[in-house]
C-alpha cells in the first residue's frame, strides 16, 4: 500500500534544520522546523499547509519569512505550531513589515502555542493586515494535529526554553481481501467504507454490519476479509538538555518509529558543554534510538566544531544504537525516502 506521506531532510547536519514531508494523497506538504528552507522549490513551498516548529531559536525559525513570502497572495491557510512563545515570535516577524497593500489577500496564518497547560490559538489574517486575533484555547492532550490519515503527536522537552519534539504517524492500513469477500457470497461496494470506518473507530467486535440483506458482526468480518498493517511513523527530536526527563520523553515520542530524525550536537566526551548548551550528545541520541526500537537514526543537527571530523559523531551514535545511522543529506538531488 502506498504510504500516506514521504519525508526527506532539506538541510544537512551542519545547516539550519528543516524536514519536508509530502502528503501524497492530499497534494500538500508540511515542515518540521523552518531553518534552511531555500533548497525547496516554489512548487514544494506552495504545498506547505503546516509548520511544526520545535522552538524559535534562529536556526530553527529563520526560514519562516521566506515561506510566508512565497504563500502571500495565495488562497492559503498556514498553520504554525510551536512552544508558547511561537505566537509572539510570529507576531514579531509580521510586525517587521508594512502591510498596507494586502487587505484583499486571502492568506491566513493560524498559530498554535503548545504547552502542557493548554494550546493557545491566535489568528493572523491578511484581510486584517495580520492583526492578531485571539481564538478559543484548546486542551493539551499530547496531539498537535489529527485527521483521517495521520496524527502529529508532541512531547515538551527542556532546552532552557521549551522545545517540542514531534512524531508523525499514519493510521494503520486496512487491506480488503476481495476473494474472501466473494467467498462469503458478498459483493464489494460502499459498505466496505463503513466497515473500515468502524474498524478505525475501534468499535466493539459485536457491532452489527448490515451487508446486502445480511447481518455480520464487525469481529467476524475483520477476521475474514481484512488485513491490518501498522502505518509508517517518523519522529523529529531536536535541541534538548541531556537530562533524564528529556531522554525518557524522547524515547516515548520516538517509540517504534521507522525513522528518527535527531540532533547529535556534541560527542559524549563534551557532556559538560552539552549540559551548558542544553543539547544531546551522539551517544545519548543513539541510546534513545535503541531504547525506542527505531529502525533508522538520521543525525540532523550537529555542532560545526565537528564539521571536519563528522565521522566521530556517526561512530559514537552507531555504537550506542547498534543499528543504521546516517547524516541528514541536504535536499538536492536526492529522491524522497520512505
Ligand atoms: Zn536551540
Ligand atoms: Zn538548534
Amino acid at each position: 500500500m502506498k504510504p500516506t506521506f514521504m519525508h526527506r531532510p532539506v538541510s544537512g547536519p551542519f545547516d539550519d534544520p528543516c524536514l519536508f514531508v509530502r502528503l501524497q494523497r492530499e497534494k500538500r506538504a508540511i515542515l518540521f522546523d523552518s531553518g534552511m528552507v531555500y533548497p525547496l522549490s516554489p512548487g514544494d513551498i506552495h504545498k506547505i499547509s503546516d509548520i511544526f516548529v520545535t522552538h524559535t531559536h534562529i536556526d530553527h525559525f529563520i526560514g519562516f519569512d521566506h515561506i510566508m513570502r512565497m504563500l502571500l497572495g495565495r488562497d492559503a491557510v498556514l498553520n504554525v505550531y510551536g512552544p508558547p512563545q511561537i505566537v509572539e515570535c510570529v507576531q514579531g516577524k509580521l510586525n517587521g513589515y508594512a502591510w498596507n497593500l494586502i487587505k484583499d489577500y486571502p492568506m491566513k496564518i493560524e498559530v498554535f502555542g503548545i504547552s502542557e497547560k493548554g494550546i493557545r490559538h491566535v489568528s493572523f489574517h491578511a484581510s486584517d493586515r495580520f492583526a492578531p486575533k485571539e481564538r478559543e484555547g484548546l486542551e493539551y492532550k499530547g496531539i498537535a494535529l489529527k485527521n483521517a490519515c495521520f496524527s502529529v503527536n508532541t512531547a515538551v522537552l527542556e532546552h532552557d526554553i521549551e522545545c517540542i519534539a514531534y512524531s508523525m504517524e499514519e493510521d494503520f492500513h486496512i487491506n480488503i481481501d476481495k476473494s474472501a469477500v466473494e467467498g462469503l457470497g458478498l459483493e464489494v461496494g460502499s459498505w466496505l467504507t463503513d466497515f473500515k470506518r468502524a474498524l478505525r473507530a475501534s468499535e466493539h467486535d459485536e457491532t452489527v454490519i448490515h451487508v446486502q440483506e445480511r447481518d455480520f458482526t464487525l469481529g467476524f468480518l475483520a477476521d475474514r476479509i481484512a488485513m491490518i498493517t501498522p502505518g509508517q511513523k517518523i519522529a523529529y527530536v531536536m535541541d534538548a538538555s541531556p537530562a533524564e526527563k528529556n531522554i525518557e520523553r524522547a524515547i516515548s515520542i520516538a517509540d517504534g518509529a521507522h525513522t528518527l530524525y535527531m540532533e547529535a550536537y556534541f560527542l559524549h566526551d563534551d557532556l559538560d558543554r552539552a549540559r551548558e548548551r542544553n543539547h544531546m550528545t551522539a551517544r545519548l541520541s543513539g541510546l534513545i534510538a535503541r531504547n525506542a526500537h527505531v529502525s533508522r537514526l538520521v543525525l540532523t543537527h550537529c555542532s560545526p566544531k565537528y564539521r571536519e571530523n563528522r565521522e566521530v559523531l556517526l561512530r559514537e551514535a552507531e555504537s550506542a544504537f547498534d543499528g543504521p545511522v546516517q547524516f541528514a543529506r541536504p535536499l538536492s538531488p536526492l529522491p524522497f525516502q520512505t
